[in-house]
């Protein structure tokens, strides 16, 4: 299923992909916001070929973001900028596990370019903010003038119960609060989509994570191991988890808020 839609300006672009759910690309002022899984490059090369695209920008080198970046260098020679911490990610053959190729696809390696701290469209000046946390390269795009703010993944849901082994809560936490400095009231979330409430929607992401963080330090300063605390505040087991091999896990996130006890 491919949707195309069109908010304040900004293409949406829908994609649903088994058992992972929705991935967007957004496509604003002949920008392209991130280049999808590789599994869904036929539809998107439809896409891609009806709007005028000058540049790509990523907000993280993760292969749902990045799929169709190869395609995007070998057909248009247009450049693609990633930050520069992933750099290297975006150089090698599909450097992630098996069950993430059966899910995203293959990304072939391709040669992006380090954001700085403004990108550039044909009239628009995107900030670009690091928000590392979800992925250590991650970044929001924000134009000042319409307000217009390309969140990757620091939202996608407002209630998180499992993360992937590299990521960082606080980190999250703290991206959130930074990128909440910022004048917006909607956002564009590479999975959730358009969002229009996306300012309280990041804020109710913020109190939960701030209030579980709490909790589970509680829990641990009364003498709580990091198993019991997992199965008295996340006693589901999600699929995800065995089917990423524990690559997703909700231990993960307690074992990220508890390995920042000084913040
Ligand atoms: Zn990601």
């Amino acid at each position: 299923m491919f949707v195309v839609d069109e908010k304040e300006g900004v293409v949406c672009a829908e994609m649903s992909v088994e058992k992972m759910g929705k991935v967007y690309v957004f496509f604003v002022d002949g920008m392209l916001v991130d280049a999808g899984p590789q599994l869904c490059e036929k539809e998107l090369i439809a896409f891609y070929n009806k709007y005028p695209i000058d540049q790509v920008v990523l907000t993280h080198n993760h292969e749902d973001h990045t799929g169709t970046a190869p395609w995007l260098q070998q057909q248009f020679g247009i450049p693609i900028f990633v930050h520069p911490k992933g750099l290297t990610e975006c150089s090698e053959d599909t450097p992630y596990p098996e069950y993430r190729i059966q899910t995203w696809g293959r990304r072939a390696p391709f040669e992006a370019q380090p954001l700085e701290s403004v990108v550039s469209s044909r009239s628009r000046n995107w900030q670009v903010i690091e928000t590392p946390g979800h992925a250590r390269d991650h970044v929001a795009f924000y134009d000042g003038e319409s307000k217009v703010m390309f969140t990757g993944d620091l939202y996608v849901n407002p209630r998180t119960k499992v993360i992937m082994r590299d990521e960082s809560i606080p980190q999250i936490m703290q991206s959130i609060r930074k990128l909440l400095e910022y004048e917006f009231t909607s956002i564009f979330c590479s999975h959730a989509g358009y969002v229009e409430n996306g300012r309280s929607k990041l804020e109710e992401k913020l109190a939960y994570l701030e209030n579980l963080s709490a909790q589970l330090k509680r829990m641990h300063g009364q003498g709580m191991t990091v198993e019991e605390i997992r199965e008295e505040l996340f006693p589901k087991r999600y699929p995800i988890i065995a089917f990423s091999g524990t690559e997703w896990d909700s231990m993960h996130i307690v074992t990220s808020i508890l390995a920042n006890q000084d913040d």
